[in-house]
């Protein structure tokens, strides 16, 4: 379906992210995957993909808090691909905390990797997308980007900026063939939700899937996971033609956490 595509997917080597780069990739789409970790791992990864699916896979290391970083490896993920196709918006981190207690360098690494990342990504891709008259940009925000929750100011208001971001960029980019709409997943098991089950059964002293049981009865009325897989699916439904009139909306996979 997405065969010849060029994706690149932020924060690619777990979790989300690498669920969507390896549904794209068996969907035909060459890839470009970011983020951190072991080196050997993220190659047999990328090895992986290009074996299983036969499509071009490339690992392009750069550090998205950074702004310039953020827009030379658009640049650089662009130059070993050939194009730009899609872009998914996916690198992202936690912390929680009271505001008053929340520490000024968390805060500034959260919106300059969930919310600033977004912007400089945006920018330096639709140069390519517009010029083909053809492109898919999907932000991984977060039911997060809907409502709220105590203790994550910084997450809750980059998830909120991205989802106003999209509406931006599928404004300014109507009717050029460029699209761009937001996921807005619940609970997902991966490492970033792992820390916070983990600090729960610490908290409460009971072992690790009673907290997991916890953190979904608090949100997620299915008490069920969204899977990363599931989310891949989303995705790539959005870079198909049957989205091609989706633009400047939520998606959303939450297991009905935002519907009460
Ligand atoms: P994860 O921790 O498994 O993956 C995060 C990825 O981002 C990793 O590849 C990591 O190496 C990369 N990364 C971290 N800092 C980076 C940086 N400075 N530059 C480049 N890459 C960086 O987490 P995940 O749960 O897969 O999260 C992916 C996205 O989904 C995030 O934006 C997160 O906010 C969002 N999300 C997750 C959940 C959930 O429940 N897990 C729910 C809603 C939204």
């Amino acid at each position: 379906m997405l065969n010849g595509k060029h994706a690149v997917i932020t924060g690619s080597t777990s979790g989300i992210g690498l669920a969507m780069a390896r549904e794209l990739a068996s969907n035909g789409a060459n890839v470009v995957l970011n983020g951190f970790g072991d080196a050997q791992a993220i190659e047999k990864e990328r090895v992986n993909i290009e074996l299983e699916f036969d499509v071009k896979a490339r690992y392009i290391n750069a550090d998205l808090s950074q702004a310039g970083a953020t827009r030379d490896f658009i640049h650089a993920a662009a130059e070993a691909l050939g194009g730009i196709d899609i872009l998914i918006n996916n690198a992202g981190i936690q912390h929680t905390d009271l505001i008053e207690d929340f520490p000024i360098e968390r805060w500034d690494a959260i919106i300059a990797l969930n919310l600033s990342a977004v912007f400089h990504g945006t920018a330096a891709a639709l140069p390519y997308m517009k010029k083909q008259g053809w492109g898919r940009i999907i932000n991984i925000a977060s039911a997060h980007g809907l409502v709220a929750s105590a203790n994550k100011s910084a997450y809750v208001a980059a998830k909120h900026g991205v989802v106003g971001l999209t509406k931006v960029t599928a404004l300014e980019n109507a009717g050029n063939g460029v699209t761009c709409n937001a996921i807005c997943p619940g609970w997902v098991r991966t490492a970033l939700v792992e820390k916070q089950i983990q600090a729960l059964a610490e908290k409460q002293g009971i072992d690790i899937e009673a907290a997991a049981r916890e953190l979904l009865s608090e949100k997620q009325p299915s008490l069920q996971f969204v899977t990363p897989q599931q989310l891949a699916g989303a995705a790539v439904f959005l870079a198909s033609e049957a989205a091609d009139q989706m633009t400047g909306t939520t998606l959303t996979l939450d297991g009905g956490w935002t519907a009460r």
